[in-house]
């Protein structure tokens, strides 16, 4: 049923990595299918304030945060249960929105909010994601 999990991960946020990769993980065992985890680095849309950083901060804070996915995504899934990580840049849900259309993803799980804010059902991307992705979307909580 669920053969390509898209999995977005918050990677500034430790304890909401353990909620929705496993169950990501599990799913893919049950269906025979695969993991891919993404993790979007926030494009501000502010050339004033990427005029303060190196030339090659960008490049440099994509290569560093897709070496942590991929040592966090293999902390809980066998290799042969990963389809791909991957770094993206720009508005988070529009990012997630993507990369789950551009691989032709069937399901996205994802935690609803930081636990710290269990004030709130549902964080705002996790809310857009749910509102607009053509996948099935799980919402751990
Ligand atoms: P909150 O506002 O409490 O952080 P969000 O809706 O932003 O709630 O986060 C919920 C989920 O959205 C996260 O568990 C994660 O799956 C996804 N998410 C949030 N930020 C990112 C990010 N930078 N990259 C990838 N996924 C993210």
């Amino acid at each position: 049923m669920f053969q390509n999990i898209l999995v977005p991960v918050d990677l500034a946020f430790r304890p909401e990595r353990r909620r929705a990769l496993p169950v990501a993980v599990d799913l893919a065992r049950k269906y025979g299918g695969q993991i891919r985890a993404l993790t979007v680095i926030p494009d501000y849309g502010m050339p004033l304030v990427g005029s303060f950083f190196p030339g090659d901060f960008a490049e440099k804070a994509m290569r560093e945060a897709e070496k942590e996915l991929r040592d966090l995504v293999a902390d809980y899934a066998p290799e042969d249960l990963v389809a791909g990580v991957e770094v993206r840049r720009g508005s988070i849900y529009q990012q997630i929105l993507s990369a789950a259309s551009d691989h032709g993803c069937d399901a996205i799980v994802l935690a609803a909010h930081r636990p710290e804010m269990q004030d709130y059902l549902i964080g705002s991307n996790a809310s857009r994601v749910v509102r607009h992705a053509r996948q099935t979307v799980l919402v751990v909580r």
